[in-house]
């Protein structure tokens, strides 16, 4: 089931427009999910690198 953004219409899930109000409607719930942990992963990529960097960039010792 896709439901509508607009006017909460539940649509099947084959269709791309809305049944009621013919506007387009979301990727379906798996792709969403699936494309939110592929940005999950890469932010924690690259918060990994930048840690690296800091541990290479800042001094060893404050003294
Ligand atoms: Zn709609």
């Amino acid at each position: 089931m896709k439901k509508c953004l607009y006017c909460q219409q539940r649509n099947a899930e084959q269709r791309d427009t809305c049944e009621r109000c013919a506007m387009p409607l979301p990727a379906s719930e798996a792709v969403t999910q699936a494309r939110r942990l592929s940005r999950f992963q890469w932010f924690c990529l690259g918060l990994t690198l930048f840690c690296i960097a800091m541990f290479f960039w800042l001094p060893r010792s404050f003294y």
